[in-house]
């Protein structure tokens, strides 16, 4: 239940961005609110270790998750644990609807609602989830100790999550498309050297097999020759992107081709007192360090926003 009729300031979403948002519009003295449909953290929750978070040189995700956490609720940050619906524009006030059913009246808005893992699109891939299919090694790794798996990606989540798996699972397949790998030079090094770990370049999944003890094994296509063979895998781990949740970007808000919301240097968006930051957001690079500063510099601009309305009396006071 909502404790003011009107927010300066409503933060979607409780990542990196929207907790480091939080910290700031308090430290600005608004009158803030944050809607986190599931648990603080966002996606820093499912990552196993952190090593590239300035000044730390080593946390779990979910200690950093819980970090930032505290810190914003230091400052006395309003949560509301709730999904957001929709983002309904207004000239004066925004509205923030809850799938609960109450809607936030807000003078802006920032929208840090992440993104999400994106699915492979394969036969038995759905049916088979939770049955030996997974998004996330940290959560499931535990389930394959001493089994045969395979990790199905080239990018940063692969590499990481292959690394992970090699000191839980028998041996880790890590299969990709291509024969180079997108993710970093680093993890590539480690990934190279570690023995549990076979590469498998030029290759994609065509189906996931299943028996009714669960997954017993992956369908492969080599993308070169066109062979195929079934690779025998207790576990399925797919790390092939990631969705940005867009589906909040309101009707005539600029999103880029993929999906990504467009905003300017502040990071508000191409509707006025509307700002995005931190992984759906069009940027560079998707991570932690970058979310957070994003988060401050779309917190600090929306400050900016609501005072000098305020200022003009162009917005009612609560
Ligand atoms: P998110 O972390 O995605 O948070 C968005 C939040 O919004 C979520 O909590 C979600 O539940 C909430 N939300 C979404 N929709 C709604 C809605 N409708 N209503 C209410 N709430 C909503 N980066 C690094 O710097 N270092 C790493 O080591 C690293 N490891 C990673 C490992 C993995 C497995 C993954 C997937 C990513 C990793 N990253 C890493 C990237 C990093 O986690 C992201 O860049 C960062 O979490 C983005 O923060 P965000 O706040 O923008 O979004
Ligand atoms: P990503 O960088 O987009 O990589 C996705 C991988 O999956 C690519 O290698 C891609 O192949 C492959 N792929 C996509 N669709 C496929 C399909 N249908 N079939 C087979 N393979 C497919 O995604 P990510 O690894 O999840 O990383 C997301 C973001 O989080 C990145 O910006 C990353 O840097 C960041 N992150 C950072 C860290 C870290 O800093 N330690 C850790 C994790 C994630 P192609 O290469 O051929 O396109």
């Amino acid at each position: 239940m909502a404790q003011k009729e009107i927010y300066d300031v409503v933060i979607i979403g409780g990542g990196p961005a929207g907790l480091a948002a939080g910290i700031y519009v308090k430290r600005a003295a608004m009158d803030a609110v944050l809607v986190e449909k599931g648990v603080p953290g966002g996606q820093v929750c499912i990552t196993k270790g952190v090593e590239n978070y300035p000044g730390i040189a080593d946390i779990s995700g979910f200690d950093l998750s819980d970090k930032f956490y505290q810190h914003a609720k230091s400052y006395d940050l309003e949560t509301i644990p709730d999904e957001v619906t929709a983002v309904e524009p207004g000239s004066e006030l925004h509205s923030v609807r809850l799938a609960g059913g109450e809607v936030l009246k807000a003078r802006s808005v920032i929208i840090a609602a992440g993104g999400t893992a994106k699915k492979l699109n394969v036969p038995g891939e759905i049916e088979n989830f939770g049955k030996g299919v997974s998004y996330c090694a940290t959560c499931d790794g535990f389930f394959f100790r001493g089994k045969v798996v395979c990790v199905i990606g080239g990018g940063d989540t692969a590499l990481e999550d292959a690394l992970y798996l090699a000191k839980i699972a028998k041996h880790v397949y890590l299969i990709h498309r291509r024969d180079e790998f997108r993710g970093s030079k680093i993890l590539q090094q480690r990934v190279f050297s570690e023995p549990s770990v076979e590469i498998i370049f030029n290759t994609v999944p065509t189906s996931i097999l299943s028996d009714p003890f669960g997954v017993r094994a992956v369908a492969l296509q080599n993308t070169v020759t066109g062979d195929t063979k079934e690779l025998p895998v207790e576990g399925v781990f797919i790390f092939v992107g990631f969705s940005p949740n867009s589906v909040l970007a309101p009707e005539g808000m600029k999103i880029s081709e993929s999906g990504y919301i467009l905003t300017d240097e502040k990071l508000e968006t191409s509707i006025p007192g509307i700002f995005c930051a931190g992984d759906l957001r069009q940027n560079f690079a998707k991570q932690i360090v970058i979310a957070a500063s994003e988060g401050c510099i779309a917190a600090l601009a929306s400050a900016r926003y609501v005072e000098e309305k305020k200022a003009r009396g162009h917005l009612k006071t609560a």
